[in-house]
């Protein structure tokens, strides 16, 4: 145990510190220095967790709904208020740079808004006489305790994908954060106290492996949402339905954009440009690889994304400053990121802007890489293949829609892919048929919002539900229906041996 200041978990709306003693350290990775360290639970916090959560879900799920939905919308006004000092400690942890915070705090809070609506979702399915004298209808009752485990890189919205609506829905939660930068999460477990959540209905454990483990095989865990890198969704989905669960586990990326002939290419590149590179493309949304139709298309777009690269301005999230891109999130990241644009020049691509060996003065020891450009990315590469969720993007030049197509529906991953075009007819043709869960039109981060749900296909996505919105409510309620008929003295039944039909 070291010095720095400690995290702990949050059981029963109070902190909870044990005294096992596993930490790990939690780094500002604009300095490089760690700043905390934080508790990593053992079997024993989590069964702490569980038999919290087992007590408050109880009389949370005989709550009414409109007033569990009242608790999310007092906590959105909370995180507004406290949307500052929220977007600091989101910087100060993950690295992305202030503006950038505000937009996934922004995201966040609009499903803490529709969580707030969720009754309207939970109002079940009526139908009158199915046969004659009998009614029936669709309840949709809580599963229990459930539990999120959730990636590093957006530490408070994807959180507030899962648990505003598993509660609204009568679940008590289980939260665990990344262990990378789980401070921000924390603190919005205690701004819901705040808004009138009873304690032990969301209770936060910090942890690696051994946390993750623990939550799959509870008994008493009845569905796990998890986000991360696609190894580790494949492992919890298959561990998870083995032990009885039901588990949505949304994995890795690696989003195409297609640029066509006819696109608006200024505005395409524009738009590219916050798609690659925000939040140093560390989102599983961002658009690493563009295929340009055509030589013409891919000389131009190359030439404008140079130019737009060369104006960016890179360094510390907090600034005054306001740069466009911060450091990557940890120094063994930065390595294998930088590690890949050394893979990609030795597999022969060429790489049009290098952004290796950045010094940002006075953070010289910030994990702190330029954007990178490479052109004629070939599908051999490993560049191409493998989700690399750092400031690397790939142009491929493709001869037409056809072949970008193939290769799009050819790739492991499923989550995103957009189209850059002014003609609708291709467009159409587009979203019709490629085999990739969300896709844009002229809109490089088609991330759905809080009232749609958010999924991908292929190894982006292991389970049946998406993540959020009308998905969301089916995912944590489990729907019983009942048929009732009440005799009567004109319809009386006798025996009878045959299936009931009309
Ligand atoms: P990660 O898979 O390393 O970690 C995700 C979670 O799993 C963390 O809470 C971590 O503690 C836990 N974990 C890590 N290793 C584990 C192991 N061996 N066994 C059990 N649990 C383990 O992912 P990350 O690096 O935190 O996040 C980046 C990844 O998440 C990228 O691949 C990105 O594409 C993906 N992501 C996907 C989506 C989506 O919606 N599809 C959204 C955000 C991020």
């Amino acid at each position: 145990m070291s010095n720095l200041p400690t995290i702990s978990h949050w059981i029963e709306g109070r902190t909870l510190a044990e005294s096992q003693g596993r930490f790990s350290k939690v780094f500002n990775p604009a300095l490089g220095v760690a700043t905390a360290q934080v508790e990593l639970a053992t079997r024993e916090t989590v069964d702490k967790a569980v038999a919290s959560a087992l007590d408050a879900q109880k009389v949370w799920a005989l709550t009414p709904p409109l007033k569990r939905a009242r608790v999310m919308a007092k906590l959105k006004i909370l995180l507004e208020e406290h949307a500052d000092e929220l977007c600091r400690l989101i910087t100060s942890e993950h690295g992305k740079v202030y503006q950038d915070s505000m937009g996934e705090l922004q995201r966040g809070i609009e499903n803490v808004e529709f969580a707030s609506y969720a009754p309207e979702l939970l109002k079940g399915e009526y139908s009158r006489q199915v046969g004659m004298g009998v009614d029936s209808w669709s309840e949709f009752h809580a599963l229990g305790v459930v539990a999120g485990i959730t990636p590093f890189n957006f530490p408070v919205m994807v959180p507030l994908w899962m648990w505003p609506l598993a509660v609204v829905c009568g679940n008590a939660f289980i939260l665990k954060p990344s262990e990378r930068d789980p401070s921000s999460a924390l603190r919005v477990a205690q701004l819901a106290i705040e808004a009138g959540l009873p304690p032990g209905v969301l209770n936060v454990v910090n942890g690696d492996k051994v946390a993750v483990d623990a939550l799959l095989e509870h008994p008493q865990i009845k569905a796990i949402s998890f986000v991360g890198s696609t190894p580790i969704a494949r492992y919890v989905y298959a561990t998870g339905c083995a032990q009885g669960k039901r588990v949505q586990a949304l994995g890795g990326a690696k989003n195409h954009a297609v640029v066509m002939p006819d696109a608006d290419i200024e505005q395409a590149v524009l738009a590219l440009m916050g798609a690659a590179f925000g939040s140093c493309g560390e989102r599983c949304m961002a658009i690493p690889l563009v295929l340009a139709v055509g030589d013409e298309t891919a000389d131009a777009v190359v030439a404008k994304l140079t130019e737009e690269i060369y104006k960016m301005r890179i360094g510390p999230g907090l600034s005054a400053n306001n740069y466009d891109m911060g450091p990557l999130i940890t120094k063994e990241h930065f390595e294998k990121v930088n590690h890949y644009v050394d893979l990609g020049v030795a597999e022969g691509a060429s790489l049009v802007v290098d952004g290796r060996g950045l010094q940002v003065q006075d953070h010289e020891n910030g994990y702190f890489l330029a954007p990178c450009l490479f052109d004629q990315v070939k599908p051999n590469m490993r560049i191409y293949q493998e989700e690399i969720f750092g400031p690397v993007l790939g142009v491929m030049r493709v001869p037409n829609l056809a072949t970008a197509m193939e290769l799009i529906d050819a790739h492991e991953y499923g989550n995103g892919c957009c189209i850059f075009t002014r003609d609708g007819e291709v467009a159409r043709y587009f979203t019709d048929k490629v085999q990739i869960g969300m896709v844009g039109v002229n809109v490089p981060l088609p991330v759905p919002v809080a009232y749609h749900s958010f999924g991908g296909w292929k190894n982006s996505l292991f389970g049946d539900l998406h993540a959020y919105g009308p998905d969301g409510v089916r995912f944590y309620t489990k729907r019983k229906t009942i048929t009732q008929r009440w005799p009567t003295s004109q319809l009386r039944e006798g025996v009878a041996f045959s299936f009931p039909s009309n």
